[in-house]
């Protein structure tokens, strides 16, 4: 959400309710977490609900842009290729004609035009590209092989299972082993384990250190190593037309997976209104949401709220104590990304070739993906660079304040600074420069934040009228999470006494 949103709830004084409208569920929300709990009713012929919005456009933080030439992510911008375990994404998949066949199959075939053309990623290191993520040029013989057992180890605990059965590491997280033996490196550092396993090599602790910058927002040295771990274990899916460590993704990054959720959802969805109270009646809850300058108050019987976990507490002022407890204790992670719309593709440095994800080995932005890397067989005039950069040697705290209170355009002149050293001509062909600051971008995974009992809190919370999604639950924010979440929630406002009840008789519901 904006931070000029956000602000408003935190300042208040909003107008009192004008119009009542009545719905079976609104979902707060149109993230993937919110819009999968949509698809999720929808698919089992619920057809009463309504999705709101604060922002002008749903997807979250899976939104995108347009510009004349090609489309453009704002955040997400990819997914691996989905596990055995990640059902709901495969079905989505299936739904959209990206798998063919069989969803269930161990190595389905992906519609190409999603599968990451090659090359998929480079590194910038000491002058030079590289192909891959992990730096190979000029690296001792001791490093290699120190390479080399860390992909062995990642490889064994792929495979590794906990005393309960399950995958150490699962995607979904919640299908994960709850052996206490696995769940107790939440309690140490990713960096702490990589040392304690014999694994000191440079590059090791950088590739180690870009993933949590990567997909959590946060340095290794902070991460909790359950989740540092989570990252290389938990992706085992495998195509039948690609090799396994290929993503699927599209030049508006994710926002083509927002768009498929909300197809089923389609004129349920209401942008720019925001959800700013609400309260439990005797059979129904209000949500006062603002549109434009008016409120209008809508009555539901069962409330999803899939927007973050740290905002409820001050929309739902009787929120239970515990819970609110649970809702605040985590922290987020600042994000500045940008885009870049070249009018050229900019001049090269030497080594690999340009490849969908760029990587800066020692920089403070992880560095870009290109926007017409899909469009490999078209000519065009031009490209989008989308620029990321995790606040994350900073406080969250201090990453936020510098966020709001640094000028566009030394944010700017910083990015085309970090930018020329690998295009030189990068000022010269840059015709445009957006920035997005989000300052709540992605609750962090630090040690022992996902097995202390807070985010748990989150999970078992249950209440005859509201259910929680969001990835905030997972402790960390990934597409896959996100969508399970929100079909969780789903499937507790299906069993709910209240929507069954309603669901045998009135308006609007059809038998399910
Ligand atoms: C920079 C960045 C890059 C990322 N890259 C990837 C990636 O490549 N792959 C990947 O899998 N994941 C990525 N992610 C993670 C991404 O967050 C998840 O994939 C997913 O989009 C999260 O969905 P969500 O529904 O949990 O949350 P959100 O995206 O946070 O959605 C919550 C929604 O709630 C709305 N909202 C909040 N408060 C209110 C209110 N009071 N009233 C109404 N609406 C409200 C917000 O506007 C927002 O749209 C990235 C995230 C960021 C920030």
């Amino acid at each position: 959400m904006s931070h000029a949103l956000g602000h408003r709830l935190r300042d208040g004084g909003f107008p009192a309710p004008s119009e009542t409208r009545k719905t079976g569920v609104v979902i707060v929300g149109a993230g993937i977490s919110g819009l999968a709990a949509a698809w999720k009713l929808a698919k089992a012929g619920v057809d009463d609900f309504l999705v709101l919005d604060a922002e002008s456009q749903f997807g979250g933080n899976s939104r995108a842009g347009q510009s004349p030439l090609v489309a453009y992510p704002w955040g997400a911008h990819y997914l691996p290729l989905p596990t055995r375990e990640s059902t709901a994404v495969r079905e989505l998949l299936a739904e959209l004609g990206v798998l063919h066949g069989d969803p269930a199959a161990a190595k389905p075939a992906y519609d190409e035009r999603y599968l990451c053309a090659t090359p998929q990623e480079r590194v910038y290191r000491n002058g030079l590209w590289e192909e891959g993520l992990l730096p190979h040029r000029g690296v001792d013989a001791g490093e290699r092989e120190q390479q080399r057992r860390f992909h062995e180890r990642v490889d064994e605990l792929k495979e590794t299972r906990g005393r309960d059965g399950r995958r150490a590491f699962a995607i979904p997280m919640e299908l994960s082993s709850r052996d206490p033996e696995w769940r107790a490196l939440d309690r140490i550092s990713f960096s702490r384990w990589l040392t304690e396993n014999g694994f000191t090599a440079p590059t090791l602790h950088w590739l180690a250190n870009y993933a949590t910058r990567d997909d959590y927002g946060m340095a290794y040295d902070q991460t909790s190593a359950w989740a540092g771990l989570h990252y290389f274990a938990c992706r085992t899916g495998e195509a039948a037309n690609a090799a396994s460590d290929a993503v699927l993704t599209a030049p508006d990054g994710n926002a083509w997976l927002a768009r498929g959720l909300a197809r089923q959802a389609a004129g349920r969805i209401l942008t720019d209104a925001l959800a700013w109270r609400i309260e439990e009646g005797k059979s129904s809850v209000a949500v006062d949401v603002l549109q434009g300058a008016k409120t209008t108050r809508i009555e539901a019987r069962q409330v999803i709220w899939a927007a973050p976990a740290f905002v409820l507490p001050r929309i739902w002022l009787a929120m239970p104590g515990e819970l609110k407890h649970a809702a605040l204790a985590g922290d987020y992670a600042p994000w500045l990304t940008a885009n870049l719309h070249l009018a050229d593709f900019p001049e090269e440095r030497h080594g690999a070739p340009p490849a969908w994800d760029n990587v800066f080995y020692d920089s403070p932005g992880l560095g870009y993906v290109l926007a017409t890397h899909q469009l490999i067989r078209r000519r065009l005039p031009g490209t989008v660079f989308t620029y990321y950069r995790a606040l994350h040697d900073v406080t969250p705290a201090e990453g936020r304040r510098l966020l709001l209170e640094t000028p566009r355009e030394a944010w700017a002149e910083g990015i085309l600074a970090e930018l020329e050293r690998v295009h030189p001509d990068i000022r010269r062909v840059t015709t445009r420069l957006d920035i997005f600051r989000n300052g709540h971008a992605m609750r962090r995974p630090v040690p022992g934040s996902l097995f202390d009992g807070q985010r748990e809190k989150l999970v078992n919370f249950r209440h005859p009228r509201i259910a929680l999604a969001h990835a905030d639950l997972s402790g960390f924010s990934l597409f896959e999470e996100a969508q399970y979440r929100g079909i969780v929630a789903a499937g507790q406002v299906r069993s709910s006494a209240s929507f069954r009840a309603s669901a045998s008789g009135q308006n609007g519901v059809r038998a399910i």
